[in-house]
């Protein structure tokens, strides 16, 4: 595949960022990759296993004369970084993040971009519970959507590069507005994860009653839930604090469910239960008639790289 970008930054070099390097290396399609992470550690890490060109050791420095740059950070920490490297950009260049919530990325980010660049928002719907330099894989974005999210004013031609780079790294691509991005994520994911969240910690709660019965005997639910539990603390915690209003609205509605179901379970009206896990095992089937996953009974797990 031909070459998008001649220099792309990566800002921050955590689970997403060593995806895109070795995504963008597998199919050519940046000149140079830099790279950047505030701890040393990371960046030592960075270097010794060779995941970009140049790691500096300052994020200025990475972006001076790149011609994508992408922040790869936690929500709450764009606005920082943008104010940091605003000065230094290319006249020309495209800024790019793919933090899981847009509304208040887009406000904290825009306002230090000077004029003459591009701000493309984008967010890749496809993670794992892993983080740093290490956990990244080429094969992360395939056949997953990555969000475009363009803002007031956008350049059409620098999102129609963007849309190239996300789909020459294996993504499909869609675009939403940030507000509606933010809606439906608090449906897909946010939501889920505070569910799973929770879960886990009643068990938690449990153990100490039941000893080591809850890990012990854990079943393919309680697993899974732990599974996306163990996803990273800041990152989710920057996702609530920034998703507010649409995940308070979504579990308002999730409870109010979960109440309905606490009723039928109460009143023994197996046709409300019976009915209603037909429903969801409908939603099931077609997630993965499209492709967004496989039936296999492991849910898929295998096909996850482990690090
Ligand atoms: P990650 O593996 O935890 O890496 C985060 C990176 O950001 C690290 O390099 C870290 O630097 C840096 N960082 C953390 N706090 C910072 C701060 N206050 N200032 C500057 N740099 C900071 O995270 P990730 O999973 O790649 O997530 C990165 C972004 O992608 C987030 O916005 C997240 O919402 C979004 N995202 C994540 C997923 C997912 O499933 N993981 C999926 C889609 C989108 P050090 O290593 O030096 O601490």
């Amino acid at each position: 595949m031909a070459q998008i970008y001649d220099k792309v930054a990566l800002i921050g070099l955590g689970l997403i960022a060593s995806s895109m390097c070795h995504a963008m290396r597998r199919a050519g399609l940046a000149g140079e990759i830099r790279g950047y992470a505030r701890s040393q550690e990371t960046r030592d890490i960075a270097r010794e296993i060779a995941l970009c060109d140049v790691v500096y050791d300052s994020a200025a420095e990475a972006v001076q004369d790149a011609d994508l740059v992408v922040l790869c950070v936690p929500v709450g920490a764009m606005e920082a970084v943008a104010r940091e490297i605003g000065p230094y950009l290319k006249l020309g260049a495209t800024v790019s993040d793919v933090g899981s919530v847009k509304r208040t990325v887009v406000d904290a980010v825009s306002p230090h971009l000077p004029d003459g660049v591009h701000f493309i928002p984008a967010h890749p719907l496809a993670g794992t519970e892993h983080s740093g330099p290490r956990s990244g894989f080429a094969e992360l974005f395939d056949n997953r959507y990555t969000i475009i999210v363009p803002v007031e004013g956008s350049d059409a031609a620098a999102q129609a590069r963007l849309t190239e780079l996300w789909q020459a790294m294996g993504a499909l691509t869609e675009v939403m507005d940030p507000e509606h991005h933010d809606r439906v994520l608090a449906v897909t994911s946010h939501t889920p994860h505070l569910i799973a969240y929770t879960m886990v910690g009643v068990a938690d709660d449990l153990r100490r009653v039941t000893d080591s019965e809850v890990i012990k005997y854990s079943a393919a639910g309680f697993r899974d839930f732990t599974r996306i539990a163990a996803s990273d603390p800041t990152m989710w915690r920057d996702v609530f604090l920034n998703n507010k209003e649409a995940t308070l609205e979504i579990l308002g509605r999730f409870t109010e469910e979960l109440f309905a179901l606490q009723r039928a379970i109460r009143q023994g009206d197996g046709d409300h239960l019976h009915d209603y896990f037909t429903r969801t095992r409908a939603i099931r089937r077609g997630i993965i008639e499209a492709g967004q996953d496989t039936d296999a009974p492991d849910f898929g797990r295998a096909k996850v790289r482990k690090t």
